[in-house]
């Protein structure tokens, strides 16, 4: 469960980036997240990561607090969040199976369950005659599929996508959609930041539309809206 309760934040600068938010998601839900540039969808994404504080309002995550949440509790939260971004993030001098791995390492797993949960993974992803690859050797989609793969490893009960499918083609965006639909089915929240209209409007879900910082429209089976 992630809920929002007047949350504000503003940076530096002293622009309201998101204004009185107040939301809930429940657990198992799957909400794509919608909005112009600039409107603050990733800033919405990232207070629920705590890559982000409020500036004023609550957050919880899991019953967490985690705008009041102690520097060394962090990690238990990322432990149950992984993120996935449209330029992939991958460390490029590791391996299809080390950026996985690595993951795991973090949160210090034994080697053994390492050994054991990386292979299942990287097979759920459809990936497991790359695991000896290096990023570089990868296509956009499978690089992708590697973040999946480690976003995943330690069994969060929450993803949160920021367009995912921002640099792939439509076939390679289904690939992925068809992965995280598949995630979604074994239980996970997800909530995906998109402009990808024919994603939303296919694979019909919540829909939360911000625009300027505030929420404008949030609906069941929503459609995308916007002629971009
Ligand atoms: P979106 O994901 O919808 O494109 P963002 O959340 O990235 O929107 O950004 C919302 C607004 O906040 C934009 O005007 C952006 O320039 C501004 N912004 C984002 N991050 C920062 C930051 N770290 N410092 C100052 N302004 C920021």
């Amino acid at each position: 469960m992630i809920e929002m309760q007047e949350v504000w934040k503003t940076y530096s600068d002293g622009t309201p980036v998101l204004q009185n938010i107040n939301v809930r998601i429940e657990k198992n839900e799957f909400v794509y997240i919608v909005g112009p540039s600039g409107a603050g969808k990733s800033t919405f994404m990232k207070l629920m990561y705590r890559e982000e504080r409020p500036t004023k309002g609550q957050i919880f995550v899991n019953n967490f607090n985690i705008g009041k949440l102690k520097q060394r509790k962090i990690p238990i939260l990322r432990r149950n969040i992984g993120v996935i971004f449209q330029d992939y993030r991958l460390l490029s001098k590791l391996t299809v199976q080390e950026n996985v791995a690595f993951a795991m390492e973090v949160i210090e797993a034994s080697q053994r369950s390492i050994k054991k949960r990386v292979p299942e993974v990287l097979e759920l992803v459809g990936l497991r005659d790359k695991i000896n690859s290096f990023p570089s050797q990868l296509s956009g989609g499978e690089q992708q599929r590697v973040a999946i793969a480690r976003a995943i490893v330690n069994n969060p009960s929450v993803i949160i996508a920021d367009e995912p499918t921002g640099n792939l083609d439509p076939e390679t965006s289904w690939e992925i959609m068809k992965i995280l639909d598949e995630i979604h089915d074994r239980g996970a929240t997800i909530i995906m930041a998109t402009h990808n209209r024919e994603i939303v409007n296919t694979l019909r879900k919540r829909v939360i539309a911000i625009e300027n910082g505030r929420i404008v429209r949030d609906t069941h089976r929503g459609e995308y809206g916007y002629e971009d």
